[in-house]
């Protein structure tokens, strides 16, 4: 261990040295990743100790959840599986997958058909919610939650009927968030979003003021609002050269027609198709500085940046360059129903401290009440899960995790068969087990492996769904005062390994209480979206994929620490003293893919699109997630697994 590594505290006893990639090497079996024990722990779920949401170190698709279904792809598990052992279980429908989507199905099959129907939920993650995942933490006596994927409800588009009604049944008042976040918090010690320059990107290491109010710019509120005077501020202190600071001048303050002549469909149709980043510098014409500074504003959104973004999208989500082209608002084929900003969606927000896994949690409860206390949307917050009781042989509702589905077989042909055999690993082996029908709520790109009599048309459109890699990192620190110091509660780092980082949304629900002083423990949240600039999104989404898979927690440690360490040097930030966890939720398999007008021409010429091909329902088999909407929202996730529902139970009668 070298000085600047001593400095960073990577010698300190909280994450790298108990976990290695994830897996616990000088903890007790306690803190195990359970399906790690395989043989010796039949039934990992049943033990007292099991407890997923308090685990740190590699979570997201940790280590364990995946090696299954890569030797599925890669042509080897077969060879060295055990022999399927029959587990005599029959259902009336089981469900591959367990997070919102296939959580949801479940929910409206039991509507469809009655609570009493038996349906067994698999999935490969020692959690259930999928995306949908919790993250726990204790610091000296402070509880804190964080999100370790879905942050909030939210989407572009206003929530269907479908996806509102599951939001009511399950008592989330959706207007009533305002009375459990404190918005002024962060402004009232004076913290506002700023903008991180790296000495590698743009010469040396600055903490600027963001002058720019747009939500997309920022993960939460606080935004100070763009004024002549914060943008001048702005500018004076911006590490960027002459010619890009007198370029973003202009671009911001001369509106200009840059196609004149054309309709404004016309416009739109040429901005469909050419990227942000070309736009601003072949049309407009700036200095490659704004380009850089620019570059990650979409990360969070759609993972790639602004060379893989449509400068149409750019547009809807109220990008510079715009406001003197006399673009009509309303529909214009851009990467997704993202580029239509909506007043009625925008209001649609809520924010659980955990995110949407109190969605997760409140579909649990209700299908199986014994496992997480409570009665009410408020006291989800806090309540804790008996892992020992989802997977109760008298539940009608089972939720069996750390089991990733290996094959889905109709026995017989689609039109006939009367049942569907699942066979799925877990701990070492294999089981089989039947189901009147089954509904896939798992990621497309997995289906074709585990489905193989689908028609091979199908089987592309599946493999086509291409996911988009994320790191969703939760850091525990033991106050903000630095944070305080430099006046900050959100960061955007164009340059940086996470290309944001926001103090936890302040929210308090029934008993769980935020942090209100900056002497308290609080949650930061950072988050990358691994890419490649250059590449067509599939191909940068496939490079980041890689990129993530293959870095060791020990690496992103040591990238978090240096990270927090130059942003908020100027507040006295110690990362040896300060750091007390981090959770890095790694996602190479993240958001469904959104159609992008830049690479995929049938999004602009029409016709089918691959996820209606995907989707098809096959005999008494199903198919739903995001996936099958490819829109990476938790409405769709609802949708989808309503459709699917609807196909097999009106398809059965
Ligand atoms: C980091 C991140 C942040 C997000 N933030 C938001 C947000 O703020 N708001 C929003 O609306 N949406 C957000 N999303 C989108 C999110 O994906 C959806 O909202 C929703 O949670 C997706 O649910 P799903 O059930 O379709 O998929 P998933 O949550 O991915 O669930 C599918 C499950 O199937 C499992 N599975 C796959 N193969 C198998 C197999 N062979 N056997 C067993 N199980 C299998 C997977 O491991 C997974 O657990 C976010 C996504 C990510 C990754």
């Amino acid at each position: 261990m070298n000085s600047d590594d001593r400095e960073l505290g990577m010698h300190r006893k909280i994450t790298r040295r108990d976990f290695m990639n994830g897996v616990a090497i000088t903890a007790g079996a306690t803190l195990m990743p359970w399906h790690l024990l395989g043989e010796s722990q039949p039934d990992p779920q049943k033990s007292p100790t099991y407890y997923p949401p308090s685990l740190t170190g590699m979570r997201g698709s940790h280590p364990g959840s995946f090696e299954v279904a890569h030797s599925l792809r890669d042509g080897t598990f077969w060879e060295n599986a055990s022999q399927p052992e029959d587990t005599g279980e029959t259902y009336d429908l089981i469900i591959v997958g367990g997070g919102i989507s296939g959580l949801a199905a479940a929910h409206f099959y039991r509507k469809a058909v009655g609570n009493q129907a038996r349906i067994l939920i698999l999935d490969n993650h020692d959690d259930f919610g999928g995306h949908a995942k919790r993250n726990e933490f204790r610091v000296n006596d402070a509880f804190r939650l964080g999100f370790g994927g879905t942050f909030s409800i939210e989407s572009p588009a206003p929530y269907s009927a479908v996806a509102k009604g599951v939001i009511e049944e399950l008592g989330i008042d959706v207007p009533s968030y305002s009375t459990y976040v404190n918005e002024n918090l962060y402004r009232s010690f004076g913290l506002h979003p700023k903008v991180f320059f790296d000495k590698e990107t743009f010469g040396a290491d600055k903490l600027v003021v963001n002058p720019f109010s747009r939500g997309i710019w920022n993960e939460t509120e606080d935004a100070v609002g763009w004024s002549a005077e914060v943008f001048q501020q702005f500018l004076a202190e911006a590490p960027l050269a002459g010619q890009a600071k007198h370029d973003l001048e202009r671009l911001l303050q001369e509106p200009k027609d840059y196609f004149p002549g054309l309709t404004s469909e016309q416009k739109k149709a040429k901005l469909a198709r050419i990227s942000y980043a070309n736009f601003l510098t072949g049309t407009v014409g700036v200095h490659v500085d704004v380009v850089k500074l620019f570059q990650s504003i979409p990360h969070a959104l759609f993972g790639v940046g602004i060379d893989a973004v449509a400068a149409q999208d750019a547009w809807g989500l109220e990008l510079p360059g715009f406001d003197g082209m006399k673009l009509e608002p309303g529909p214009g084929k851009g990467m997704n129903r993202d580029c239509i900003p909506n007043e009625e969606a925008e209001k649609y927000f809520f924010h659980f401290p955990d995110g949407n896994g109190s969605i997760a949690r409140l579909l649990v409860r209700k299908m199986i009440p014994d496992a997480i206390p409570g009665a009410s949307m408020p006291d989800i917050v806090p309540a804790k899960a008996d892992y020992a009781k989802l997977d109760n042989a008298g539940s009608p509702v089972r939720i069996r995790l750390n089991s990733t589905a290996v094959r889905v077989k109709l026995l017989g042909d689609a039109a006939s068969a009367k049942e569907v055999e699942v066979t799925y690993s877990r701990g070492g082996k294999v089981f089989t087990v039947k189901a009147e029908k089954s509904i896939l709520a798992c990621w497309h790109v997995v289906i074709p492996y585990i489905c193989e009599d689908l028609p091979d048309k199908q089987k592309e459109a599946l493999a086509s769904a291409q996911k988009v890699p994320l790191l969703y990192t939760n850091v525990a620190i033991r106050n903000w005062t630095s944070f305080q110091k430099v006046g900050a509660n959100s960061v955007y780092a164009p340059g940086m390994y996470h290309t944001g980082l926001n103090l936890d949304l302040p929210v308090s629900i029934s008993g769980y209480e935020c942090a209100r002083k900056p002497e308290e423990p609080i949650v930061v949240h950072m988050m990358k979206a691994a890419c490649g600039p250059g590449l067509p999104a599939r191909q940068q989404h496939t490079a980041g994929r890689l990129e993530i898979y293959t870095t060791t927690f020990e690496t992103m440690e040591r990238k978090i620490r240096d990270q927090l360490a130059r942003t908020l040097s100027a507040g006295g930030f110690d990362p040896a003293r300060d750091i007390a966890a981090i959770t890095v939720n790694r996602w190479p398999h993240g958001y469904a893919y959104e159609y992008n007008s830049l690479f995929d021409p049938f999004w602009l010429e029409g016709g089918e699109t691959p996820c209606e091909i995907a989707r098809k329902p096959f005999g008494r088999i199903a198919i739903a997630n995001s996936d099958a909407g490819a829109y990476a929202y938790t409405d769709e996730a609802i949708n989808q697994a309503y459709r699917a529902v609807g196909e097999i139970t009106k398809r059965l009668g």
